[in-house]
């Protein structure tokens, strides 16, 4: 029999959203751009020189990296960038967190952190969120005190929560270990939240970008990180010599300089959230308020898992999560206005089944 180690053997999986085949379907369950990358993405793929593949890329990303800089005004120094933000959180594991040590976290939040942590045998405290779903920081950091880092998602990830900026500097001031924020959505957010600016003043905080959602490149997998010089230098050390692959590092480097196309979809999604937010609440729902490009919702006339399971007849794909505090909401990804309206007659039509 072939050996695999006991906590490999015992890990649970994470588990992405369902991938469908294409087709007529409505596809708002994994936060993916509701739009597609900017032209000049497509351009950088038209131009891109077959022959180069037969060469090694840049192992550093140096290009993307100085890019990331300018755009972020921070020191190249203290920019990563990696094969998606999961490559980046699984060598923070490596590079930061010790065998049989903890990390403290809200929850809910993104499972991918705990199925990283068992991977690296790193323990998980969960810390439960408010009733409305904030995060409890007093309990957090107390929770932080016995654990090497403490991982929020902002905006959070399911419930689109934003935790500001002050909040997470007061943290910093009163915590010691690793701080990791996790700012996949934040270009969805209110404007000047994102904690990149502290980077210079706390030496122990670490934030996660990715070029995923806002710019619409989850299929071409690159994220990045902002830290100090000694953490980003720990996370090279630890990665594969050539993470990022070639063509990817092109493709986000011309996503990166067509920031106004950025701005034009970001705002989109954020119009089209909150239109979409307010028929919910019309039609039954509670919502979370979300700054993110998606919202999580609870319907007052259905069970939710009814609800998801009504809808995939549909082929209408959102996310369903059966764990505790989530089970009775559903978090729907924004799509196109196209794709809300059928969203929203579809809820509608479920209500007037269900009542
Ligand atoms: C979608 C998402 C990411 C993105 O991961 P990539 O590997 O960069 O695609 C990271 N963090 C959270 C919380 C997410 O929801």
């Amino acid at each position: 029999m072939a050996m695999i180690k006991k906590h490999i053997r015992e890990l649970v999986s994470y588990v992405p959203g369902e991938q469908p085949e294409a087709g007529s379907v409505v596809k708002l369950n994994q936060n993916e751009n509701a739009y597609p990358p900017s032209p000049r993405v497509i351009e950088a793929m038209r131009e891109f020189d077959g022959r180069l593949l037969r060469q090694y890329p840049d192992s550093a990303s140096r290009e993307l990296r100085s890019a990331l800089a300018s755009v972020y005004g921070v020191k190249e120094s203290q920019v990563f960038c990696g094969n998606g933000s999961d490559e980046i959180i699984s060598l923070l594991f490596k590079a930061c967190l010790d065998e049989n040590s903890k990390i403290a976290m809200p929850y809910p939040t993104y499972s991918l952190y705990k199925t990283a942590a068992d991977m690296h045998r790193v323990a998980c405290e969960f810390v439960p969120a408010n009733g409305d779903f904030t995060v409890d920081t007093d309990r957090l950091l107390r929770a932080g005190e016995q654990a090497q880092a403490i991982f929020l998602v902002n905006p959070n990830n399911p419930t689109g929560l934003v935790l500001p900026v002050e909040t997470i500097e007061a943290l910093l001031k009163n915590y010691r270990g690793l701080v990791v924020i996790d700012e996949a959505y934040m270009d969805f957010a209110e404007p000047d939240q994102s904690a990149v600016r502290l980077i210079d003043a706390y030496a122990n905080l670490m934030v996660l970008r990715t070029f995923s959602k806002s710019y619409a490149l989850g299929g071409a997998r690159v994220g990045y990180a902002f830290a100090d010089d000694r953490f980003i230098a720990a996370l090279d050390k630890c990665k594969d010599s050539y993470n990022l692959n070639g063509m990817s590092q092109r493709i986000a480097l011309a996503a990166l300089h067509d920031q106004a196309y950025l701005r034009t979809i970001v705002n989109r999604i954020r119009q089209t959230r909150d239109r979409f937010a307010g028929q919910l609440e019309r039609c039954g729902f509670e919502v979370i308020p979300s700054q993110a490009n998606f919202v999580l919702c609870r319907p007052r006339f259905a069970h939710a898992e009814a609800l998801y399971r009504r809808l995939l007849q549909q082929r209408i794909y959102v996310r369903y999560f059966p764990v505790p505090r989530l089970d009775d909401w559903l978090r729907i990804s924004i799509g196109t206005e196209e794709e809300m309206e059928i969203m929203i007659n579809s809820l509608t039509s479920a209500r007037a089944a269900f009542m």
